[in-house]
């Protein structure tokens, strides 16, 4: 895998080197798409089969290993799920112990955190559910535009090892880090630059399972934008702050979805699609699929959940010093909000759809601001807290060393001797 990876253009192989010593540096994580590590032990041989479209759980293990057999695995298996639940495409290893062919266990990848694990014990089997095992490791990375960030962070060689999904999934994470210093979409320029150090949690496939900034700077047309994560309460609450210590968040989120359309703007005077009638319009409107996740906008408490006229399916939060958000049209709420929950900032509220007076699936949100309806795109939103002084000598002691994580990647001129330097010292990053 490693020599596959290097035979990727001879040019940039400082560069590649860099993705190299980054991906190795996980310590006791297994090199990224290795299951074998997982798995095995020496005796096992291992069988992987992928379920055809068509074939059923049933249909595959008799082809394996005979009618008796399957009965034995498959009552063992509803112990756990339904043999229907298993869909086309799912994963389902057979280890054989030995030489001596026999079958000791099947493992079927229900969904990619979860495994029914089938152990054979005499002449019965079974069974149990085992989380997918997770790794975690630090991604560094840097590069500098040409065209979009996307396009930047999909194309960047120092992140080949990690899947493009995932790569682009990198951009919302910066995304919803900077969104109040830079609007990626419009603001970004040819010749700016990101350094970024990325925590992440990986499936033994490779593949993220989720992650977090730990330090990122992003330079735009020369002026440096810095968010390093703090934690000062280690309960994984933490936020972002620039090297001064202060919030690079604001109290409310620019928009209650990821990035989408926005299909009506705040009008006092709009004539209503439904209604066919001038009825001001109170909030924003964004069109989004149904089913795309609705966040919070700011912490606070829900003080209504449920039907509410031509909202349809709405909630109402109550946020501090007299701040209201409202997000309607929802075809179901998120798990676990009820009136009286506590919500945090960018938390899973519910899903788009079009319930109530609505002519095609979008979000309808509304901020009030002591009882008066404010526009959303354009009101001052309050900055987020800075640093609190008890934290500030933890803070202090755990900024430098995030810094320091930055200040071993390359900025861009040294990209630039990364890339015309065809062997040699690169300047790889170190854990600090
Ligand atoms: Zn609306």
């Amino acid at each position: 895998m490693q020599g596959e990876r290097r035979q990727r253009g001879r040019g940039s192989r400082a560069w590649i080197a860099c993705g190299l010593f980054v991906l190795a540096a996980c310590g006791d994580a297994p090199d990224v798409g290795e299951l074998d590590v997982v798995y095995a032990t020496p005796a096992e041989r291992l069988e992987i089969r992928a379920i055809r479209a068509g074939e059923t759980l049933g249909g595959l293990l008799e082809a394996e290993i005979g009618f008796t057999q399957q009965q034995a695995v498959l009552m063992a298996f509803r112990e756990q799920a339904s043999p229907r639940r298993v869909r086309a495409n799912t994963e389902v290893t057979l280890r054989w112990l030995g030489d001596e062919e026999e079958l000791r266990g099947i493992d079927v990848a229900l969904n990619p955190d979860e495994t029914v694990r089938l152990t054979r014990s005499g002449p019965n089997w079974l069974s149990e559910l085992v989380p997918t095992p997770v790794f975690t490791d630090t991604v560094y990375f840097a590069g500098e535009i040409d065209n979009s960030l996307w396009y930047s962070l999909v194309q960047n060689e120092r992140l080949a090892a990690m899947p493009v999904n995932d790569r682009s999934l990198l951009v919302d994470h910066l995304d919803r880090v900077f969104q109040w210093q830079l609007d990626f979409s419009r603001q970004v320029q040819r010749g700016d630059y990101y350094r970024v150090a990325f925590e992440r949690n990986f499936r033994p496939d490779g593949s993220m399972r989720s992650g977090h900034i730990l330090a990122a700077e992003f330079v735009n047309v020369g002026t440096s934008f810095h968010a390093i994560w703090f934690d000062g309460n280690d309960d994984g609450k933490g936020s972002y702050y620039d090297l001064e210590g202060n919030s690079v968040r604001r109290s409310f989120l620019l928009k209650p979805l990821e990035f989408r359309r926005i299909s009506s703007r705040f009008n006092p005077n709009r004539r209503h699609p439904v209604l066919n009638r001038i009825r001001a319009h109170r909030g924003v409107d964004y069109s989004a699929d149904t089913g795309t996740p609705i966040m919070a906008t700011a912490n606070g408490v829900v003080t209504k959940r449920g039907p509410n006229g031509g909202l349809g399916n709405a909630v109402e939060i109550r946020h501090a010093r007299g701040w209201v958000t409202r997000y309607g049209h929802l075809s179901r709420f998120a798990r676990g909000i009820s009136v009286g929950s506590r919500v945090a900032q960018g938390e899973v509220i519910g899903y788009v759809g079009m319930t109530g007076l609505a002519t095609g699936p979008h979000l309808h949100y509304e901020m009030i601001v002591n009882g008066r309806h404010v526009d959303p795109l354009s009101v001052d939103i309050p900055a987020g807290e800075p640093v609190p002084s008890e934290s500030r000598g933890v803070w202090s002691e755990q900024m430098r060393p995030r810094l320091a994580m930055l200040d071993l990647l390359p900025g861009p001129g040294l990209e630039r001797l990364a890339r015309s330097t065809d062997d040699g010292a690169s300047p790889s990053p170190q854990r600090p």
